[in-house]
C-alpha cells in the first residue's frame, strides 16, 4: 500500500486561524462616544464577539471596504478640520491591525486623538496603549446596558502618557443630569 496523499491536510490555511482583512461598514461624526471630543467613529465589520443581544448584528458579517492606511487617510481628510478624535469601533478579530492603524493615526494626524471600542473584557496584548488616548472594554449585555447605563459592565478608559488607565465611564452618566 502506498503512502496516502496528505497534501490537503498540510495546507497552512487549514491549520492556522485566519485573520480577516479589516473592513469598515460606514463612518460618522459622533459626540457621545468619547466625552469632550468630536469623534470620527469608524464601524468595523467581521466582529467575532457575537454578544447574544448584539444591537448591531450587521457588523458580524465580513463585508465592506478594506480599512487600511490609504482608506483611513481618505476618510480622515474628509473631516480633519472638524474632528478631535478618531475612534475605531470594533476590530477584535485583528487587534494587531488595530494597533497598526492607531499608530498610523498618531504619527500622521496628531494632535487628533485615537480611541478603540473593543467588545472584549480584557485588552488584547497586541495593542500598545501608547498608540491610544481612549479604550473601551467589555461585551454588550442587554441587562447591564451600554456605557450610559449606571449598571453597565462596560468601561471607557482614558490612557495617560505613562500608560495608566483612568476609568471615565461615569462621564456618560453625568451627561444625563
Ligand atoms: S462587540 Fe458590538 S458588534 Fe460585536 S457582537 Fe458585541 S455588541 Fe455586537
Amino acid at each position: 500500500m502506498g503512502t496516502p496523499d496528505n497534501k490537503q491536510g498540510d495546507r497552512p490555511a487549514v491549520r492556522a486561524r485566519l485573520v480577516l482583512t479589516m473592513k469598515f461598514y460606514n463612518y460618522d461624526i459622533v459626540f457621545q462616544e468619547i466625552p469632550d471630543e468630536v469623534t470620527l467613529a469608524i464601524n468595523i465589520t467581521g466582529c467575532p464577539n457575537h454578544c447574544p443581544e448584539c444591537h448591531s448584528r450587521f457588523l458580524w458579517n465580513d463585508v465592506g471596504e478594506e480599512l487600511n492606511e490609504n482608506s483611513l487617510t481618505a476618510i480622515i481628510h474628509e473631516y480633519q478640520s472638524a474632528i478631535t478624535c478618531v475612534c475605531l469601533m470594533g476590530g477584535d478579530q485583528d487587534p494587531a491591525g488595530i494597533d497598526r492603524l492607531a499608530a498610523f493615526i498618531r504619527s500622521q494626524f496628531a494632535p487628533i486623538k485615537t480611541g478603540w471600542y473593543s467588545g472584549r473584557q480584557q485588552l488584547a496584548p497586541e495593542v500598545d496603549l501608547s498608540h491610544l488616548d481612549f479604550v473601551k472594554l467589555g461585551p454588550y449585555i442587554a441587562d447591564r446596558g451600554p456605557l450610559k447605563s449606571e449598571n453597565t459592565n462596560q468601561h471607557l478608559y482614558r490612557v495617560h502618557p505613562d500608560g495608566q488607565l483612568e476609568d471615565i465611564t461615569f462621564r456618560f452618566w453625568r451627561k444625563k443630569l
